[in-house]
């Protein structure tokens, strides 16, 4: 028998909370967003119904009706590679981008943000695994990265993510979110940014409790929470 979404929520909760016992965090630290891309319109009503805030997609395509008619019920996260001709429909929408991992699309960014008047939260993806199929900045090209797109006042860095290759033992996977924190911190020790950089978003079905035991701050949900393809 198929878990309903209450009892997946629960289930879920029950892990993040133990996986902060064990690291000895506060609950409070570690923000859930469940990935609805492989999920129906109708289940993203649920996810938001049953108290879930946070709603990532990875394409603006599969996205779009979901947002006109859910937008307002919820705080949007984009997750996926973001294409700059594509800035455009996602700006003003999605609260926080997670994956900006070159100039140009920064640039873009800061130039739609500031026409409608706001800024937009961004985390700078970063391939820590260092596998070619991935994208996101490479560590030691984050601290340049950082300091060219300083001016660009719209543009708010608020973290890093990253992602882990998918690995049948989840613990295979920790040097990956260690890597990130230590990049953190680091970055952080150098005092490149006005303020601190402080979120990590990191961890995924798979693998989100090795990430929350390694600094996680938000972790980006989908099968595990909400579900893999429907119908
Ligand atoms: C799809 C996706 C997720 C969620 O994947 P699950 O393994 O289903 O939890 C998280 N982050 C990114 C960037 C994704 O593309």
């Amino acid at each position: 028998m198929a878990l309903t979404l209450q009892e997946r929520i629960a289930e879920v909760e029950e892990r993040i909370a133990r996986a902060c016992a064990t690291s000895g965090r506060d609950r409070k630290d570690v923000k859930v967003i469940a990935v609805t891309k492989y999920v129906s319109l109708e289940t993203v009503s649920a996810v938001l119904e049953a108290g879930l805030e946070h709603i990532a997609e990875s394409r603006w395509q599969n996205a779009e009706h979901k947002w006109l008619v859910l937008g307002e019920k919820g705080t949007w996260h984009f997750i996926g590679h973001l294409q700059t001709n594509k800035v455009k429909d996602v700006i003003g929408k999605f609260q926080y981008i997670h994956s900006l991992d070159r100039i140009s699309l920064a640039r873009e960014l800061q130039r739609k943000a500031e026409s409608i008047g706001q800024k937009v939260n961004v985390f700078l993806q970063v391939n820590i695994s260092g596998e070619d199929t991935k994208f996101g900045l490479s560590p030691a090209d984050v601290p340049g990265f950082l300091q060219e797109i300083a001016d660009l006042d719209r543009v708010n860095v608020i973290g890093l993510m990253t992602m882990a290759p998918y690995e049948m033992e989840p613990e295979l996977t920790r040097p990956v979110f260690r890597g990130l924190r230590e990049l953190r911190d680091e970055l952080n020790r150098q005092g490149l940014t006005p303020e601190p950089i402080t979120e990590l978003s990191m961890g995924m079905s798979n693998d989100f409790e090795v990430a929350i035991e390694e600094g996680a701050t938000w972790v980006r949900l989908g099968t595990v929470l909400v579900g893999h393809k429907e119908g």
